[in-house]
């Protein structure tokens, strides 16, 4: 059996983490104990996905949708094309070379660039699920990680010199030293590059279980790099983040070999992404109640008003503020669309009158959302895909998303936003009559974990009473299949004595269900805590209910049920596992990067299973019967 190949130890501190140590342990020792039994090489356990796929156009498993649960071997399922996913895996792999150097900078205390922390951030996040199409932008990308990994290529050298030492072997090669042979102006060739070091080269060297656990590794750190960014607009940064990405990324290219072939290692190298995570949300958390106030339950007006307007999607609050500044007293009216929609929960943002109200739904339906519209369209974040030609000029990308041929725009520069609000004043807008078209749903946001905390009382003596007996979490992304029905089907099977806690765009499967409230408390049933950015929230509040009742997290009636499908949702994954929680149910279907093998010892360790997508009800059961 797979887990009987693995002998590590596992072994989790995270000292800078005390909520780790409340949750983990009551009596403070925030340590996680996983001890295998024998040592096995392991790679061989499970078939290969990968393998049986010869000499692709690209490959990328990084998301829920992949192809038939494999890859995307020829253009992705999202629209990625094989160009931009290899020009992706080349910009990782130069990454991976920077970190090799910053990581022994930072050792021999040498180091010091916040410029480089944040382009790291900022390059892994363009590499997201449904971020960046845009092929022209990604030699650019790759041109400043190689500036920046040199740029600490000399002093590092000079140290080495200077201590009488050789430099170490791992900056002596492979994306340590690798040279842009042909420029970056040459794309065929960067394309090339990029082809000679995507995942199914590293599972030549690994096996597809250490692989698969190595890439969970990359996808939790491109998942906190998008989070760090969040919380980097807002002004929060903890230079502790960044030294923690390095030191990963360098672990995944140079440890020792015993090191890097070692599954329970690698195992708590995710462990302790998610540990990281933890510390860039609560960064998050704090810069949003800082600079927009503390979420307040907020009705969401979802009727447009007649008039000029501009719709903002993805998830930089930042951009919607500074975008709120500008259009107030203007006459055009800003929408919400997606995982915007928690904006109008933050008193600030919704002291703007030019904040009119939502439009639309998650982000899978943006083509038709988006094209309905009648004005501009910003995606200042994920999830954004090719647009249709029926508003593609009307579409604009922020930050560090892209469409190739789709105009970028700069919030932060007058001219440009001067040019937006012409564009939007040149759009017909809503006239009268359409904006009646839009059905009036009635959609309450702000159930932020002040204000659940507020109510711990009596949320407390609901369970005592038995008028609550379970707290469901399910939430997280959502998508276009039909199996992600899964997630309504078991929040209307859940009986009245249970609360469910929701955020991410997994809000739109339940948000225009009247679940009512619980029992004679007042509490809606349904508490919608903001965007997948809020999930430290949640975790907040399982922590607030464990203090009042003197237990655990793992002994409270809560249960989760995580809808997931890009890199954040594996980032959150790994803190709730970095935390010990356990059998949290995932869905709809497990990722591809986990092999069977895997899955096992996941299971095992921490009762993680996949969602039972035809039997709602029997989770719901199960749930409240294990
Ligand atoms: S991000 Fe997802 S859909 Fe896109 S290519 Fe990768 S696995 Fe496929
Ligand atoms: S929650 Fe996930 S799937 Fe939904 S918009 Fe955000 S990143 Fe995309």
């Amino acid at each position: 059996m797979f887990r009987q190949g693995i002998h590590r130890c596992m072994r989790l501190y995270s000292p800078s983490l005390e909520l780790s140590k409340g949750i983990l342990n009551r009596n403070g020792a925030a340590y996680i104990r996983t001890c295998y039994s024998s040592q096995k090489r392991l790679a061989a356990t499970s078939v290969s996905n990968a393998d049986t796929l010869k000499k692709p156009d690209m490959f990328c498993y990084q998301c829920e949708q992949t192809k038939s649960r494999r890859g995307c071997v020829t253009v992705g399922v999202c629209g990625k094309s094989a160009q931009v996913a290899a020009l992706q895996d080349l910009l990782m792999y130069v990454i991976k070379g920077l970190a090799v150097h910053a990581n022994r900078a930072i050792n021999m205390g040498i180091y010091s660039s916040e410029a480089c922390d944040t382009f790291v951030k900022k390059a892994m996040f363009s590499t997201l699920t449904n971020v960046n199409f845009d092929q022209d932008r990604f030699p650019e990308y790759i041109r400043q990680a190689v500036e920046y990994r040199d740029e600490f290529r000399a002093p590092l050298i000079a140290a080495y010199t200077k201590r009488g030492e050789p430099l170490c072997e791992a900056l002596t090669q492979g994306p340590a030293v690798w040279k842009p042979e042909k420029g970056y102006d040459d794309m065929e060739y960067l394309e090339n590059e990029g082809h000679k070091v995507g995942v199914l080269e590293d599972q030549q060297i690994y096996g597809p279980d250490i692989n698969g656990v190595r890439y969970m590794t990359l996808y939790g750190i491109k998942g906190l790099s998008a989070y760090a960014c969040h919380a980097e607009a807002l002004g929060e940064n903890d230079p502790w983040v960044s030294k923690f990405i390095y030191r990963a990324l360098d672990f995944l290219v140079s440890a020792k070999k015993a090191e890097r072939f070692d599954l329970g290692l690698n195992l708590q190298m995710a462990l302790d992404v998610g540990a990281t995570n933890l510390r860039v949300m609560e960064l998050l958390d704090k810069g949003h109640r800082r600079i927009l106030g503390t979420p307040t339950p907020t009705d969401v007006c979802t009727t447009p008003k007649e008039g000029k307007c501009i719709l903002v999607s993805g998830h930089d609050l930042v951009d919607l503020h500074t975008l709120l500044k500008s259009t107030e007293g203007t006459g055009i009216n800003v929408y919400t669309h997606g995982e915007m929609m928690p904006a109008h929960m933050y008193p600030k943002l919704n002291a703007f009158k030019s904040l009119a109200g939502h439009f639309g739904g998650a982000w899978q339906n943006q083509k038709i959302d988006f094209a309905t519209f009648p004005g501009p369209v910003l995606a200042s974040t994920n999830c954004v895909i090719e647009p249709l030609r029926s508003y593609r000029d009307r579409l604009y990308t922020l930050n560090d998303t892209g469409i190739h041929g789709v105009r970028h725009l700069d919030l932060h520069n007058p001219t440009q936003m001067k040019q937006l609000l012409e564009h939007a004043n040149s759009l017909s807008g809503f006239d009268s009559k359409t904006a009646k078209k839009y059905d009036d749903r009635h959609l309450v946001v702000g159930f932020g974990r002040e204000v659940i905390a507020q109510h711990a009382d009596t949320v407390i003596n609901a369970v005592k009473s038995g008028d609550l007996q379970r707290i469901c979490v399910i939430g997280g992304c959502d998508g276009s299949e039909h199996k992600r029905n899964y997630f309504t089907n078991l929040a209307k099977s859940l009986p009245s004595q249970t609360l469910i806690l929701t955020m991410g765009c997994a809000k739109y499967r339940l948000n225009t269900i009247n679940f009512g409230t619980l029992g004679n408390t007042g509490i809606p049933r349904l508490l919608d805590m903001g965007q997948c950015n809020d999930s430290y929230g949640a975790i907040m509040v399982a922590k607030t209910l464990a203090d009042i009742l003197d237990t655990d997290i793992n002994s409270l009636p809560l249960s989760i049920s995580l809808s997931w499908f890009e890199q954040k949702a594996v980032a959150v994954l790994l803190s709730l596992l970095s935390l010990g929680v356990k059998n949290i149910k995932l869905g709809p279907i497990m990722p591809a990067f986990l092999t069977p093998g895997v899955r096992e010892a996941l299971d095992e360790k921490f009762g993680i299973v996949p969602v039972d997508i035809r039997h709602p009800d029997e989770d719901m059961d199960d749930m409240f019967h294990n």
